[in-house]
């Protein structure tokens, strides 16, 4: 059984915005406040806390656990979980379970208990376009335009039909 986690966090940008100070990790009437508590240094340490807990009960002849903590999750990551799950392949050692800490709550700490975890699609996108004089519009192709109408095409496309534990969200039925 794995688990995996992430201790790279996303940037605080404006961190005027915070209730404290997100570089120092401050407790605010029992909920601790700072960069990546949340997202997921919390679940890194639920999971530390839940693994010390049953060590004591575990007989390490008849499992394997993996703590697959990776620096490299947020934004366009190389070397994260896509290279670990490659290594261990090779190795021929592919975790049975894996419990993710991720933040997936609604209201409250483990109201919601997610079965899968979504997945994500990313590629580069360029978008050429042909300058010109405004007096001219017939000889110019504005780029911000064809990507606008590309934007409306993404946003409204189904990716897929979603299942029991995902639900699909289209922009659609945002609107
Ligand atoms: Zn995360």
């Amino acid at each position: 059984m794995a688990f995996a986690g992430h201790t790279d966090v996303v940037p605080a940008p404006y961190p005027e915005q915070w209730s404290a100070d997100p570089f120092t990790l401050t407790d605010v009437d029992g909920l601790l406040i700072g960069r990546g508590v949340a997202d997921m240094k919390g679940g890194i340490a639920a999971m530390l806390t839940a693994f010390e807990h049953a060590l004591p009960h575990i007989n390490l002849d008849d499992f394997t656990f993996y703590f697959l903590i990776t620096s490299d999750e947020e934004g366009e990551a190389e070397f994260g979980t896509a290279e670990i799950m490659e290594y261990l392949k090779q190795r021929d050692e592919v975790p049975h379970y894996c419990i993710i800490g991720e933040p997936s709550s609604q209201s409250k700490v483990g109201d919601v208990i997610k079965v899968g975890r979504r997945g994500s699609v990313s590629g580069e996108v360029v978008i050429q376009g042909v300058q010109g004089h405004v007096a001219y519009p017939q000889d110019a192709n504005n780029a911000a335009h064809k990507a606008m109408m590309l934007g409306r095409w993404l946003s409204e496309l189904s990716w897929d039909e979603g299942s029991k534990d995902f639900l699909v969200v289209s922009y659609k039925s945002l609107a």
